[in-house]
């Protein structure tokens, strides 16, 4: 008799675990299966705008369309420029670039005594290990600019000048300024790649 209850209670823990278990992927399916259906709902409609600038850290201008970016379109027209313009586009999304990813376990710079937070700003226009490569990457970009872009970029702040660069100039695919897309994304590639040196001397 004992032995039979003990079965018993062997069968029924079995079937209470199995219940549970089916409970929890099931949860895990239909919450999975509603973040996609939410995405896919959001982003067939024109408040895709909101979603894509509340996830993206760094660009805050209005986009006008759902398409492919306009470094992409460079890319397309000079393939070598691949790896840097992914660079660009990881610092867009707000992460650091492919092969160049470091300090994680801070969010104050250790290169600079600035103890600022290590943010794309920073690494591009503010910090003071990086001053050689920056000033002979912006020297460049300014050198090959037309006259009229030239005056305005030097009139702008450190921020717009990274939005402005970062975002392709917010503009579609002009083939004269190639040269200008090829200067601002060897120059964020170099900068990151910089600091990745960097960071690997002093940890
Ligand atoms: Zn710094």
């Amino acid at each position: 008799m004992f032995i039979l209850l003990r079965h018993y209670f062997y069968f029924v823990a079995v079937l209470w675990l199995s219940y549970v278990c089916f409970k929890f992927l099931l949860s895990l399916f239909i919450y999975n299966r509603f973040l996609v259906l939410l995405y896919t709902s959001i982003v067939n409609t024109s408040t895709s705008h909101f979603l894509y600038l509340l996830f993206c850290r760094i660009i805050d201008f209005p986009i006008k369309s759902i398409s492919l970016h306009t470094w992409w379109n460079v890319v397309k027209l000079m393939p070598c420029l691949y790896f840097p313009v992914s660079s660009i586009i990881a610092v867009m999304s707000g992460e650091q670039p492919k092969f160049f990813q470091c300090n994680f376990k801070s969010n104050v710079c250790l290169l600079c005594d600035k103890r600022s937070n290590d943010n794309a700003l920073h690494i591009l226009f503010e910090c003071e290990a990086l001053d050689a490569v920056r000033k002979y990457h912006i020297l460049y970009i300014s050198f090959v600019m037309p006259y009229g872009m030239k005056q305005e970029f030097r009139c702008m702040s450190d921020e717009r000048k990274l939005l402005f660069m970062l975002s392709c100039f917010n503009c579609g695919l002009c083939p004269e300024w190639i040269g200008i897309y090829k200067s601002i994304a060897k120059f964020v590639h170099d900068m990151y790649k910089r600091r990745k040196c960097l960071f690997d001397r002093i940890l």
